[in-house]
């Protein structure tokens, strides 16, 4: 049961692209401190400036959400395809709302805490670029706050057009407590009489939000720090309606590498191009909550029941955080060895699937695409197990074990040769092996068994484990670095294995 209701709060995207890692953190946060506290966690959809609005946006909010397995309680949801909503608050969608606007403005209007503003587009172009040759900041000279009433009704009449302003007070300083940033001063002489309704009628996101925020009952705020200059303004709002504001918390900035804002040049792509990229949805996950918060200890890898039970607003920084692609690669390392086998090659398969290595045949059959052999999700599992301690995204795993898949390989007969040994030994030391290949039987064909099989060899023939292992490698891998030679050979089995080395052999004998 919920032991703190009245705890409520939102994240309040607009449709006007596709989920990025910064909006993934503002979301997880306000899940987490939802979660935590036992409250309530809101969606609400700001799309009043058609202007940006992009088909698709909103779907692709909804299905991140329902990927990330962040539940929420009110809100759009996606029911087949259609988007329903839940909630006693609703409807979650702002241009659904227009009605509550129009009543909220009239209020304003009538406390004469807004006025009508008729200056043309022309006029208020001409104003800025007055102000920027005289070194001003760009700011509406009020000229219709002194319109007198009936120069408005007229006006209003004649069906000009027009947009809503608030009347700023006058030097008025502002002051409200960021719970991250702290007392946070802002004098209203620094302030625009900004719009709040538009010429097409829409509020603006200033007006739109604070109302919502207001009757949907939030209690905390949580959003990037690109909003911090606009909460003065908000607070205003809610004084000039005689409401309450809430808590405000403004996240941390996230930082690239060289500490600016991060871009899009630095990775601030949308959360699927990280998945495309072979990101594990809960190491993602897991690295975006370190974007600004820890526990205060040296945990970095946290179970989401670890994160909801120990995040707090307490621990979230004021400086800005760094995205370091390094550190998710490690913690996504860390995510894939902690897959079971079976999970792991699941992973894996759609990434071999589009390198055209194998082809899904349904009832775990498989094709190789190369060989045309039929194969088994557990001969897959086997090929795939030489990388899991190795590889750091999935989408490394197809180059990493393609050459597991081929009949034979296209090889450079001199890379046989390990850099301290000779041809002769080489030759001689892959006739060992054939040898060895050969009388092992096949279910005894392990990494195990062959290793103990070929150090014998080795000591016994006075050879170098260079001589040995080195052509054995590559013969079996095709490459200079791969994962050791017992570990492929098992992988491999007896027939692939004996092709491949005998191929080695014969074109290295023909050099
Ligand atoms: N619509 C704003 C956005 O796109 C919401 C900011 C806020 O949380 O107030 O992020």
């Amino acid at each position: 049961m919920p032991t703190n209701t009245n705890i409520r709060v939102r994240i309040a995207p607009s449709p006007t692209g596709y989920v990025h890692i910064g909006n993934l953190r503002t979301i997880l946060y306000n899940y987490l401190f939802a979660r935590h506290q036992d409250g309530t966690f809101i969606v609400r959809i700001e799309d009043t400036d058609r202007t940006r609005f992009v088909p698709g946006a909103l779907e692709d909010l909804l299905q991140t959400l329902e990927w990330a397995g962040l539940d929420y309680d009110e809100g759009p949801y996606l029911d087949n395809g259609k988007i329903n909503q839940k909630g006693d608050y609703g409807p979650y969608v702002q241009s659904e709302r227009l009605d509550i606007y129009q009543k909220h403005i009239k209020t304003l209007l009538a406390k004469n805490k807004a006025y009508y503003c008729f200056c043309s587009k022309e006029r208020l172009d001409d104003l800025r670029e007055q102000q920027k040759k005289d070194n001003l900041p760009p700011k509406y000279d009020g000229l219709c706050r002194h319109l007198s009433k009936d120069e408005v009704t007229q006006k209003l009449k004649q069906k000009a057009p027009f947009v809503i302003r608030f009347k700023m007070p006058e030097e008025k300083e502002v002051v409200f407590e960021d719970t991250i940033r702290g007392a946070i001063k802002v004098n209203t002489k620094d302030l625009d009489d900004f719009v709040l309704v538009k010429t097409d009628g829409f509020p603006t996101y200033h007006f739109a939000n604070i109302i919502d925020d207001h009757l949907m009952k939030i209690t905390h705020i949580m959003r990037g720090d690109e909003w911090i200059a606009s909460t003065p303004k908000h607070v205003l709002l809610y004084e000039s309606f005689g409401w309450q504001a809430p808590v405000f918390a403004h996240l941390p900035q996230i930082l690239n590498n060289n500490k600016k804002k991060m871009s899009k040049r630095d990775g601030d792509v949308s959360v699927k191009d990280f998945i495309q990229a072979g990101f594990l949805k809960d190491a993602l996950i897991n690295f975006i909550a370190l974007l600004g918060w820890n526990a205060g200890t040296e945990q970095e890898v946290y179970t989401r029941d670890e994160m909801i039970k120990q995040f707090s607003l307490d621990n979230v920084h004021k400086k800005g955080a760094v995205f370091d692609l390094e550190k998710l690669d490690w913690i996504n390392g860390v995510y894939l060895r902690g897959l079971s086998d079976d999970q792991f090659t699941t992973e894996c398969i759609p990434y071999l699937i589009s390198a055209e290595l194998v082809t899904d045949e349904s009832d775990n059959k498989y094709t190789n695409r190369l060989t045309k052999e039929k194969i088994t999700f557990n001969d897959i599992k086997r090929y795939c197990s030489l990388e899991k301690n190795r590889i750091r995204r999935l989408n490394e795993i197809s180059d990493a074990i393609k050459f597991v898949f081929p009949a034979k390989l296209d090889l450079d007969p001199t890379m046989l040769i390990f850099k301290k040994s000779d041809k002769d030994t080489t030759i001689q030391a892959l006739q060992y092996l054939l040898e060895i290949l050969i009388k092992t039987p096949e279910d005894h064909f392990t990494a195990d068994q062959l290793e103990k099989e070929i150090r014998n060899m080795i000591d016994h023939n006075n050879l170098q484990n260079g001589d040995v292992l080195w052509p054995l490698r590559v013969a079996l891998s095709g490459r200079e670095k791969s994962p050791g030679p017992f570990e492929i050979a098992g992988v491999l089995g007896k027939t692939k294995c004996l092709n491949r080395l005998k191929h080695a052999l014969l074109n290295l004998s023909q050099q």
